[in-house]
């Protein structure tokens, strides 16, 4: 009866850690998504043939070899997962008098506004003429306040880069993220030379979109692109390129490309990487904390380092799991740069009573276990706990509840 008294105290109080993560402040985003394009004929043909254009901006950029749709290969439920970070539930609903779905997690967009506090002109989305779209979460701590500005006008591919051209000239969006459809639809269409056409042309639109880019000023030098899809196409084994939907690995394996100021150059990364991690990468390089996004930062593609001014080299502390814990609980952080970690626990008084790592530690994600015990490895009583993180130049501490089993 105490325990239970306790606990609900506990749980009442239990604050969520802070989230820490590098902000570049006029940093822009960009994100394209070429719809149902074949890994086969994107980065995975080294002849380059239909892809000409990404595989020489590429060379200015980085491309991750093995970056994969993970989950379901439609694109009712990859687009959604590309915008969360997260692979979302998607509900039906009425909106405005139209049949449509909504994710249910929060997307980057809605990350994106509420966090950097800006209107929907900030965050355009361009597509074509849809007459219900998919729609953002209706989540209670962001939802329809939070979506971006949708501009959804023209048919083909190249109608679409042209608003989208018009969009940035405009509005001078800071993240814009640009859906061509062509693509997958060709492919249906089971005509060869219609699909690979539209491969093509894609290839080339998002070529114009760079050199836009790269020719306002308030864009040059300042933006990052990501270039990914939402799903493969079936390989010859498994029904071939006219659809898609299964497990095989023509409908898993897709193309990212990334280029931009914090973005390695002529880098191929063969870590393997999903869905989920584009949109928390994208948000990582916006400085927005994607909180209930489930893919990691994709730090093997950033130049991130002590010698670029423009980024501070940081903690991020991604909370630990679970909280409460009646056992053990996982502190989730990621290092930004080669760092000297010091992670300790405190008690509720302010005391340490658990250093559990003291050392130079390399950049990327790491995880450490603590199982609720002291430096001696005496079991602690219950109560709330303070783990704080510690580098050269930063600290972070989040809150937790330890209610051992009796
Ligand atoms: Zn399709
Ligand atoms: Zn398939």
């Amino acid at each position: 009866m105490a325990i239970n008294l306790l606990k609900t105290v506990l749980l009442l109080i239990f604050l969520t850690v802070s989230f820490f993560s590098f902000s570049q402040e006029n940093e822009k985003i960009v994100i394209v998504i070429i719809d149902g394009a074949r890994y086969t004929e994107t980065f995975g043909d080294p002849t380059h043939t239909y892809t000409p254009k990404m595989w020489e901006l590429a060379e200015e950029g980085a491309m991750i070899d093995n970056f994969y749709n993970d989950n379901f290969t439609y694109t009712s439920r990859a687009i959604p997962a590309l915008w969360c970070g997260a692979w979302t539930d998607v509900h039906d609903t009425i909106y405005q008098g139209h049949e449509t779905n909504y994710a249910v997690l929060p997307s980057i967009f809605e990350y994106y506004r509420k966090q950097k506090i800006v209107p929907a002109e900030d965050c355009y989305y361009v597509l074509k003429e849809i007459e219900s779209l998919w729609l953002p979460s209706f989540d209670v701590d962001y939802g329809p306040e939070y979506w971006p500005a949708f501009h959804s006008v023209g048919e083909t591919d190249e109608e679409v880069a042209e608003q989208a051209l018009q969009v940035m000239e405009d509005h001078h969006p800071h993240f814009l993220w640009v859906y061509f459809a062509d693509v997958d639809h060709e492919g249906h269409s089971g005509i060869w030379s219609n699909y690979i056409e539209a491969i093509h042309i894609a290839d080339s639109l998002v070529d114009v979109l760079w050199n836009a880019i790269q020719s306002d000023p308030f864009y040059a030098d300042a933006t990052t692109m990501i270039v990914t899809n939402d799903h493969g196409r079936h390989d010859d084994e498994h029904g071939g390129f006219q659809g898609h939907g299964c497990g095989c690995e023509g409908c898993r394996h897709i193309e990212l490309l990334a280029i931009g100021p914090h973005i390695k150059e002529n880098y191929i990364s063969q870590q393997n990487r999903y869905i989920p991690d584009m949109a928390v990468t994208a948000s990582y390089l916006a400085g927005i904390n994607p909180e209930k996004a489930t893919g990691h930062v994709m730090m093997e593609i950033l130049t991130i380092n002590g010698t670029d001014n423009n980024i501070k080299p940081t903690i991020a502390l991604k909370g630990n799991s679970p909280n409460p814990f009646n056992r053990s609980t996982v502190i989730n952080y990621t290092l930004s740069n080669n760092s000297f970690v010091t992670i300790t626990i405190r008690d509720f008084a302010g005391k340490i009573i658990r250093t559990l790592i003291n050392e130079k530690q390399p950049a990327g994600e790491r995880s450490v276990l603590w199982d609720g015990t002291d430096d001696r490895r005496q079991k602690v009583p219950s109560g709330i706990y303070i783990y704080s993180l510690q580098t050269e130049k930063h600290s972070i501490s989040g809150k937790m509840v330890f209610i051992p089993e009796l």
